[in-house]
Parts: structure tokens; C-alpha cells; sequence
């Protein structure tokens, strides 16, 4: 693979360099984050109860299924899918809700690490290559800016899009009016679970899921010469609505179905399957309709996957 042909919006310059660049605190994103973190460590547990729990569950679940995997990740990203342009603005606007950044910066955020990932001695921070801790710092609470950045450029489909254009710049505000809701409805603990827990278990998983995925656990792909291989993260697979089957990803990034075998549970794809049914999206791509790709090898088929779905697999004699 040629990483210097850079990809759909990303191309390198003359002088990129993907390893010399620098990691810098971002106060916006950090002050953003820190007060949700610290709402919801020192909030949370005084406000707890099964009501609020469950709006921080009816809040949680569409926005990460239907906004952050289906919408933002495989849809707008990936355009891994067909669907038309209101729906695709529900799900971008319902990814917004999980409060990590704008549609575009998420994009350019994914697009840039993605390509940089191919690229052999690429910077630490692009391939989670920190330790734990310190990989949490500089992910949640800074950016990094590369010496000689390559060009990053949404398609006019993204860039003509005023909607999804009004959520980049306004995505914190977005909370507001559910906030306002949620005070409404149930006072201050429906909004510090249905805002606060939700935003910071959503941007924290989302880190984690991020740092495993590249770091350990099982891999059943590898693509020769990529700088960074994709790993499974088979405990968060369903937590992380199908997200967690990165080594697949890897492999497929274009595939609207990111669980590819039968015991790696991805409620993003079942969702996709539901709404294919009732007429809602079509053209659905799969490593079945996509180009094979020569770099690819299939590593193991019998290490990882969900630990539940081995043993149902197991016991059904599969
Ligand atoms: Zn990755
Ligand atoms: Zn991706």
C-alpha cells in the first residue's frame, strides 16, 4: 500500500511527516470534558436514582446506536451506506448529542488518524501508542499539530450541507435544549445523568474502545506494510454498539457491517438490517461487494469474539 496517495479527503504534501509533531493542551476540549467528568464523579453519585439511570440509558443508547456508529461512523464517514439526506441529518445530529466534537472535526479527526495510522513510525498520539494514562490526556484533553499537516477537505456533500455545517459550530450548545428539557422533566439529577454521565461515559469509551483497539487484544486481520494494526476489544463489542470489532475495520473500513463473524455481536449492522427492511436504507456494503484488497491477511479465526456468543456457539454445537 502507497500511503502517500492519501485517501478520499486527506492528501499529504511534499513535506508531510506523520512522525514530527507536537501534542498541546486544547482548552476548549478539556474544559469541555473536565466539567463533565468532574458533574458526574462528584454529581452523579448524589443524584442517583433508577429514574434518572434510566434516562441516562434512553439517552445514551440512541445517540451512540443510531448518532455516533451508524450516523456519524459508518454513514457520514464511511458512506457505508445509502439512506436518504433527512434521515442522514437525524443520525448526524443524534451523533452530535454524544457531545465529543462537531461532525466535521470528527471527521477530520478519524480521516487524518486513519490515514496517518498506514504509515509506518507514525506520531505516538495518532497510534495510541502512550501509555494509558497519559493516551487519555492527550486524546481527551489535547489536540495534536503535525509540522507539515496534509490537506484535509470534506466533499462538497459534507461542505454544502448548512445543517450539518450549524452543528459543527454549534455542537456543545446542542446540549442546551435537552438540558433544559431533562430540568424540566426531573430537576437537576435528570440532568446530570442525561447530560453529564452520558457525555463523559460516551467520550471515555469512545478514548478507551480508541486506545485498546490499537494497543492488545485479538486481531483475525493484519494489512502488510499498515504502521498500526486494528485490534477487537471483544468485552466492549456490544457496549460499543459493534464499534469494539476494530481489527475488522482495519481490514473493511468502507463495510457498513463491522461484526463479520458470528460470535462478534454488532447491534450497529442489526439496526441497519431493520431499517433496510422497512425501506429506510439500501445499498448496504459488506467485504462481499468491496474490492479485495491485496495487503489483507486473515490472521486466526478462533482467538477473540464475544465471550458470551463463543460459549452460545459452543453449546450449539457450531
Ligand atoms: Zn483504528
Ligand atoms: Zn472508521
Amino acid at each position: 500500500m502507497d500511503w502517500r496517495e492519501g485517501s478520499e479527503r486527506v492528501q499529504p504534501q511534499s513535506a508531510t511527516d506523520v512522525s514530527r509533531a507536537s501534542v498541546r493542551w486544547k482548552p476548549k476540549k478539556s474544559l469541555w470534558m473536565g466539567s463533565m467528568t468532574a458533574a458526574t464523579l462528584i454529581l452523579g453519585p448524589l443524584t442517583l436514582s433508577w429514574s434518572a439511570f434510566a434516562v441516562f440509558l434512553l439517552l445514551t443508547i440512541p445517540t451512540l446506536l443510531a448518532g455516533h456508529s451508524v450516523g456519524l461512523h459508518r454513514k457520514l464517514i464511511h458512506n457505508s451506506f445509502d439512506c436518504p439526506d433527512w434521515l442522514e441529518n437525524v443520525f448526524v445530529y443524534l451523533g452530535t448529542l454524544v457531545g465529543m466534537d462537531g461532525p466535521v472535526g470528527m471527521m477530520r479527526q478519524h480521516d487524518v488518524r486513519d490515514w496517518a495510522q498506514r504509515v509506518p513510525g507514525c506520531h505516538q498520539y495518532v497510534r495510541h501508542g502512550a501509555p494509558i494514562l497519559q493516551d487519555y490526556c492527550w486524546q481527551v484533553h489535547c489536540d495534536v499539530t503535525f509540522e507539515h499537516p496534509p490537506h484535509f477537505e470534506e466533499e462538497p456533500r459534507v461542505r454544502n450541507n448548512r445543517f450539518i455545517q450549524f452543528l459543527e459550530q454549534t455542537w456543545m450548545l446542542q446540549q442546551l435544549p435537552i438540558a433544559l428539557v431533562l430540568f424540566w422533566l426531573g430537576g437537576l439529577p435528570f440532568v446530570v445523568w442525561g447530560v453529564c454521565a452520558r457525555v463523559t461515559v460516551g467520550v471515555t469509551g469512545h478514548w478507551l474502545v480508541g486506545h485498546l483497539a490499537h494497543n492488545e487484544g485479538p486481531m483475525r486481520w493484519r494489512i502488510i506494510g499498515a504502521g498500526v494494526q486494528g485490534r477487537d476489544v471483544p468485552l466492549a463489542g456490544l457496549l460499543s454498539m459493534g464499534e469494539g470489532w476494530h481489527s475488522n475495520h482495519h481490514a473493511y473500513p468502507s463495510s457498513a457491517k463491522l461484526g463479520l463473524d458470528r460470535d462478534q455481536p454488532d447491534p450497529g449492522w442489526w439496526f441497519l438490517k431493520v431499517l433496510e427492511a422497512v425501506g429506510l436504507v439500501s445499498n448496504l456494503q459488506t467485504p462481499e461487494t468491496l474490492p479485495q484488497r491485496d495487503a489483507l491477511v486473515r490472521v486466526s479465526e478462533k482467538s477473540g469474539g464475544c465471550p458470551a456468543m463463543r460459549k452460545l456457539l459452543v453449546d450449539e454445537g457450531a
